[in-house]
């Protein structure tokens, strides 16, 4: 028998500054804060470890920028997860960092703690990009940290590169995946800019979108169709320096696929702990609470009294679980992968076959040259990727 594993998130909601197109719950906060916060961390950690048992096959610090987080914050959460939880012997665990938040001894006490992957947020190698989304580095930056993470002995490296940015041409992208290429990560992601209400972002480029959906030439976003060039430019460009695309955003070269992502992919259940967090386990998703100073109350409490509640969730995301919604989410979340889904981990999940229940959108997609199967396995073709929210969507059931 398969022994049950999870994953585990571990938010940290501190940043040096807010850049300008983020609408992620991370905020700029005071040290005491950040220790305070450490603390109730620590409590939550201890709740989860006590509550769900199953061995940890990954572990995830996100953020915010975790590594603003002081070091020897981030060493007693890490401590603590190593008292209450089972951790899988060669279990991948990642730490995200911002270029200019580490040093070269705090990269190898990460090292040391038990990291083995590090995620870099570069964005974009030119500087006039750099300084139109707010980021606090420069180039050099994100090259010094590149190199003093390879000295620390990071041999799993990711690198977080953007489309779709404002003023953004080949000529300006290409010179970002050079950069990247040149320096050899194991691992690249690539996301397109998307703009969210809220952000100083949407102030100055609303108006944009709205002349785009409107079909007029803009300013300074990239049309869809220059996003949608921008983005097969990157897969090409990528394919050819050995990245292989096994998920819409993600490349890798071979062995280094990002196993806590492809975990949430394939619906393994996760832990998430921290500001907003959420977490799917035992058939059921919640996420925690937003607000920093409840998340701390809770914490409090839990000191206080005896209970086997979840303090830190906020009730009211919580959601049980039906079947439909269940194989549903399988598949929108099986098909991002370029490998797509395996009809026996279907059957072995939900106890019936694939196509009982999707014979006739399976041979749609096929006619329409979207989906594939090959060896066991369903997938989406190049251009069904291309059109993966249409295609998709054909997934939904009726309840
Ligand atoms: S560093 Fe990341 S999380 Fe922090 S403000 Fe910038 S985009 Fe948001």
């Amino acid at each position: 028998m398969k022994i049950k594993e999870q994953e585990l998130y571990v938010h940290i909601p501190f940043c040096m500054k807010k850049c300008n197109y983020c609408d992620f719950l991370s905020g700029v906060y005071d040290e005491k804060m950040r220790r305070t916060y450490t603390a109730a961390l620590v409590k939550e950690l201890e709740y989860l470890g006590k509550t769900y048992r199953h061995p940890l096959r990954s572990i995830y610090f996100g953020g915010g920028t975790p590594t603003w987080l002081e070091t020897d914050c981030i060493q007693l959460l890490m401590d603590t997860i190593y008292k209450w939880f089972q951790v899988v012997e060669g279990a991948e665990i990642t730490l995200e960092c911002n270029p200019g938040t580490v040093t070269k001894d705090s990269l190898r006490a990460f090292h040391m703690m038990g990291f083995n992957r590090l995620s870099i947020g570069l964005q974009s190698a030119n500087e006039e990009e750099l300084k139109l989304l707010g980021r606090v580095h420069d180039l050099n930056r994100f090259l010094h940290t590149f190199e003093l993470a390879r000295n620390a002995g990071f041999m799993n490296i990711n690198v977080d590169v953007m489309t779709g940015l404002p003023y953004q041409n080949p000529k300006k992208l290409q010179y970002t995946l050079d950069t990247v290429v040149r320096l050899h990560p194991e691992h690249i992601s690539a996301y397109s800019l998307i703009i969210e209400k809220g952000t100083p972002f949407y102030d100055d480029y609303q108006f944009d979108s709205v002349r785009q959906e409107a079909g007029m030439q803009t300013e300074a976003l990239p049309t869809e169709d220059q996003v949608y060039e921008l983005t097969k430019q990157t897969e090409h460009f990528l394919a050819e320096n050995g990245y292989r695309k096994y998920e819409i955003s993600n490349f890798a070269k071979p062995g280094y696929e990002g196993e806590h992502n492809s975990g949430y992919w394939r619906m393994v259940p996760y832990l998430g702990a921290g500001l907003g967090a959420s977490s799917y386990i035992d058939g059921m998703r919640f996420s925690n609470k937003t607000n920093i100073y409840d998340y701390i109350e809770a914490s409090k409490k839990y000191e206080e009294m005896e209970t086997s509640k979840h303090l830190w969730m906020d009730s009211d995301t919580l959601q049980e679980r039906t079947r439909n919604d269940e194989i549903e989410e399988f598949m929108f979340l099986g098909l991002r992968m370029t490998d797509g889904v395996s009809l026996f981990d279907f059957e072995e999940r939900f106890h019936t076959r694939m196509d009982l229940i999707y014979r006739n959108v399976i041979e749609e997609l096929r006619r329409e040259g979207l989906l594939d199967m090959y060896e066991g396995r369903v997938f989406l073709t190049e251009r069904g990727m291309d059109l993966s929210n249409y295609a998709m969507a054909k997934f939904l059931l009726e309840d």
